[in-house]
């Protein structure tokens, strides 16, 4: 295994927006990179039940919509989006500042409206989009992780293809990758990665 590469140093970290529909691969992808260059999620807000295997703090901070709605009046968020029907996501921008400071790889995984904000905001953030192979193939790994509804399911595929679509939008995203192969996907990310760190 390579050792870490620390992205910034004189120059500050870097923000990477990865986004893609659910089921693409965005959290494995998500892990090996930022395994390779030492970077860290960062942990978004929202109001949507916490599942049994999620830790408040660490995959999401889980609050009620009254107080992500003082958050927003607080200015406390980077972007901020309602992803499903009635339910909020947010980036909160002081652990994301404090990072990049810190010369860190920033990894937020959000929505095309998230991303969108951010590429307006923080216009020299890298973003990349992730896509399937197919929308046949999306709806076969979403099936195959069997952790859903029937329902939930075919709710996540018809927001997964919106999603894409909009990813289309000009001026959002810097990159697609298909995810085909993993590995192969996982390489070209970093590859990506490591010419905005490096230009030649
Ligand atoms: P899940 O509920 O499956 O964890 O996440 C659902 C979707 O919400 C994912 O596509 C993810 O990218 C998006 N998401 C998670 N956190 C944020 C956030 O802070 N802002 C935005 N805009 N989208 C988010």
């Amino acid at each position: 295994m390579t050792s870490p590469t620390q992205p910034g140093s004189d120059a500050g970290g870097l923000l990477l927006v990865l986004s893609g529909p659910s089921g693409v691969g965005k959290t494995t992808i998500g892990h090996a990179v930022l395994e390779h260059f030492d970077g860290v999620f960062s942990v978004s807000a929202t109001t949507r039940q916490r599942t049994r295997d999620e830790v408040d703090g660490v995959d999401y901070f889980f609050i009620s919509e009254d107080e992500f709605k003082d958050w927003i009046e607080q200015g406390r968020f980077l972007e901020h989006a309602q992803v499903y029907d009635g339910t909020w996501y947010g980036t909160p921008s002081a652990p994301v500042d404090e990072q990049l400071e810190r010369g860190r790889l920033v990894l937020l995984d959000i929505d095309v409206q998230g991303a969108c904000q951010v590429r307006n905001s923080r216009p020299d953030c890298l973003s990349i989009f992730l896509l399937p192979p197919s929308e046949e193939e999306l709806h076969r790994r979403l099936q195959s992780r069997a952790r859903e509804s029937q329902e939930q399911i075919e709710r996540r595929f018809a927001k997964a293809q919106k999603e894409i679509k909009a990813s289309e939008q000009p001026g959002i995203y810097d990159h697609f990758v298909v995810n085909d192969d993993l590995s192969a996907a996982i390489d070209q990310v970093e590859k990506i990665i490591r010419s905005r760190l490096h230009p030649s």
